[in-house]
């Protein structure tokens, strides 16, 4: 069906939201009108269409990344699902980096949340052209131009309100479209599908009039044209206010902004409308720049166009229980047809797509081909991972990797029986090909399994899937906190590597320097020789060596950063130096070097926002001061609120949502996010080190 519509015809949007703002429902209803959703799902009754996982429907928030496919006035929009929840922020990372435009969601009453700001944040570094929709305009204590300020002052961006509501709370009846001059309202019979639309009568004329001139002069700024026209007191044609507000919002970042109650089915259709005049289609959004693989280096770009060469980005992998592993693509150049190869330019492997589906919430349909501008799932593919680039052979391009935060947190969990062993690990290998983020690994020390990942909840979601998906019986530990550990001095140790092994000789000398470096540098090397003291392949081998051990730390098993190892001198000799001996010789010299350089472990510190009614400001305080916490900045929000910023230490953050809540009597809110690891106070640090069995 898509196939007959040309690419400016195709919106590729997220619906961003802070949880609880409506995103859940107002997807439902977009589905709903346009067609693809026969019944409305109720978030409350778990029915809803997009939220495909049970432990989502559970909590009630959308985690995954769900692409779905609907139809409005003969354009194709393809909504990717983008989640609320802070844990997440990578998924909502990895959705922004394919969209061409947003509907940022937001809740009448609560108006801009923290995460809001967090996600929005994100959705200006990738330059993405949105609209705001503010929902709930049905609730008690519904404020929409509240809203419209706070987005104006939080999110720092110029709006055009192009809707004002006719009423609010139980009182909202409608909304009055200033670009058509319209009043638009819903029947319940009919679960608002047919907009009624009406003359606006004379005691709301007045007042819309005044909000349309607001509405130009916000324009006028934007478009010379349009400003003198408006200067000249001339009529200004609703389709001149349309080109000029899609101009301002696809190119400048002008946020027009609408609102509804997507519960009470209000003011989605005229929501839809907005998003096909006003966001861009991948035609909009133009060339798409990336580097050659040949060289990792020189720009390359490709067009959204079907005639140039096949380029698309994996932006999301899950494992599906009927067609094996489906990779979703967002095609950029070109098109692909099933059965026909492509290409992975950085695992340089050929790969052959099996099927290409169009994700609908609640079916899906096999099509022949994929094109430039399209999202598709995909099956057959082998050897991509998330954020890997396909393309044609043929001049073979690769679009920039995505970048991953640090796993702050970890737990440790174990499988039941020997039968749970064995599906365990194969488990979390599929895990984690979808959700890149987290990671698993050996405590050698303990000998147990531990999962990493960025949050409490995105531990549980992890543990809640082996258990109900995968079905693997596990015991699970307490979280805990994944420190790290880096050195405080520098130091020098050498180490000599000579031993027989099945009869050859192997030898290695090396002796490495380590020094203390900046803060979020990760473990450097460098090397002080030239290839006549040490070939480079030996050289090469000390290096392994190096980054092979600093993931093990030195102190308590906490890999090692903020740290730079040099080779400072090696000796060779040519019958029996091999690099594995170089290999060995390294690790221990390092191992060494960082044992007399007075080891120190490090701890995560995260950066957090509370937003709470004044009245709870000083408790909260109190409490985050009693945590370690440091309070950067309090400023005043509308409605005798406050925001708090603070650092505090990941360590005091567990349970923290059912902390804050108790203390604010459920009304004050926060998001967290990882910032940086400082040292973890001496005492502190030999207090936990105890307990695991080690002095300093
Ligand atoms: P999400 O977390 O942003 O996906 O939000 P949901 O769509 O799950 O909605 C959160 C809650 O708000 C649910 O109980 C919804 O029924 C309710 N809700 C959503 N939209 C509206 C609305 O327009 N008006 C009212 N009164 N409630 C709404």
């Amino acid at each position: 069906m898509s196939s007959k519509s040309e690419i400016d015809k195709v919106r590729n949007i997220g619906i961003m939201a802070h949880i609880d703002a409506g995103k859940t429902t107002t997807t439902e209803r977009v589905l709903f009108y346009t067609g693809k959703s026969h019944k409305m799902g109720e978030v409350h009754d778990g029915a809803a269409t997009m939220d495909w996982m049970v432990q989502e429907q559970e909590r009630g928030i959308t985690i995954t990344s769900a692409a779905t496919t609907c139809f409005w006035k003969n354009h194709t929009i393809n909504i990717i699902d983008t989640p609320g929840h802070v844990d997440f922020t990578i998924e909502v990372e990895r959705s922004l980096r394919i969209l061409d435009g947003a509907v940022g969601v937001f809740c009448a009453v609560g108006g801009v949340e923290p995460q809001s700001e967090t996600v929005w944040n994100q959705a200006d570094r990738y330059k993405i052209p949105r609209i705001a929709f503010v929902n709930k305009m049905d609730r008690v204590g519904a404020d929409f131009f509240n809203v419209v300020s706070e987005i104006e002052q939080k999110l720092a961006k110029k709006t055009a309100v192009i809707q004002i509501p006719l009423g609010s709370e139980d009182d909202f009846k409608g909304v009055f479209d200033l670009i058509k001059m319209k009043l638009i309202t819903w029947e319940e019979s009919d679960q608002g599908s047919v907009p009624q639309y009406q003359e606006i009568e004379s005691d709301h004329l007045e007042n819309c009039q005044k909000k349309r001139e607001e509405l130009i002069e916000a324009l006028a700024d934007f478009d010379d044209e349009l400003a003198e026209l408006y200067l000249g007191g001339e009529e200004i044609s609703q389709e001149l206010v349309l080109s000029s507000l899609r101009r301002a919002t696809t190119k400048e970042g002008l946020i027009p902004v609408l609102c509804g109650s997507a519960f009470k089915n209000k003011g989605v259709q005229p929501l839809l409308d907005a998003v096909v005049d006003l966001l861009p289609s991948p035609v909009d959004r133009g060339e798409i720049e990336g580097v050659s693989a040949k060289d990792n280096e020189t720009l390359m770009k490709r067009s959204p166009s079907e005639k140039d060469l096949f380029s698309a980005l994996a932006f999301k992998m899950t494992s599906d229980p009927f067609v094996g592993l489906l990779v979703y693509l967002r095609v950029y150049s070109g098109e692909v047809k099933v059965g026909q190869n492509i290409y992975n330019p950085l695992k340089k492997k050929r790969e052959r797509i099996a099927k290409i589906l169009k994700m609908h919430a609640n079916k899906r349909e096999e099509v022949t081909k994929a094109r430039a501008g399209d999202i598709v799932a995909v099956t057959g593919l082998k050897t991509v991972v998330t954020g890997e680039t396909l393309c044609s052979e043929n001049k073979p391009i690769i679009y920039d990797l995505m970048q991953f935060p640090e796993t702050v947190i970890s737990v440790a969990i174990e499988p039941k029986t020997t039968a749970d062993e064995n599906k365990l690990l194969k488990s979390l290998n599929q895990l984690i090909v979808e959700d890149p983020t987290f990671q698993f690994k050996n405590n050698e020390e303990t000998g147990q399994l531990l999962i990493h990942g960025m949050g409490e909840l995105h531990l549980e979601i992890i543990i809640d899937r082996l258990e109900r998906e995968f079905k693997v019986g596990i015991n699970v530990g307490t979280p805990q906190v994944s420190y790290r550990e880096t050195i405080e001095n520098e130091a020098t140790a050498s180490h000599t590597y000579h031993k027989d092994i099945a009869g050859k000789m192997h030898f290695g000398q090396c002796q490495i320097k380590v020094h203390p470096m900046d803060h979020q540098s990760g473990v450097l090397f460098k090397s002080d020789l030239d290839k006549r003291k040490l070939p480079l392949n030996f050289q090469a081998a000390v290096e392994k060596g190096i980054h092979d051990t600093a993931p093990g730390g030195g102190l308590a098993g906490y890999a090692f950063i903020d740290l730079e190892a040099t080779l400072v001198a090696a000796e060779y000799n040519e019958e029996e130096s091999n690099e594995l001996a170089y290999t060995i010789a390294a690790s221990m010299a390092f191992k060494e070097a960082c044992q007399s350089a007075k080891m120190m472990l490090m701890e995560p510190i995260m950066s957090v926002e509370i937003i709470t009614p004044s009245e709870f400001t000083g408790e909260i305080i109190a409490d985050l001061n009693a945590k370690r916490g440091k309070i950067m900045g309090i400023d005043p929000r509308p409605g005798e609120k406050e925001a708090l910023k603070a650092q505090v230490p990941l360590a005091e953050m567990f349970g923290y949502s059912t902390d804050l809540r108790s203390r604010s009597q459920g009304r004050a809110n926060y998001s967290m996010s990882f910032e940086k690891y400082e040292k973890l106070d001496e005492n502190l640090a030999k207090e936990l080190l105890k307990k695991r069995g080690i002095y300093i």
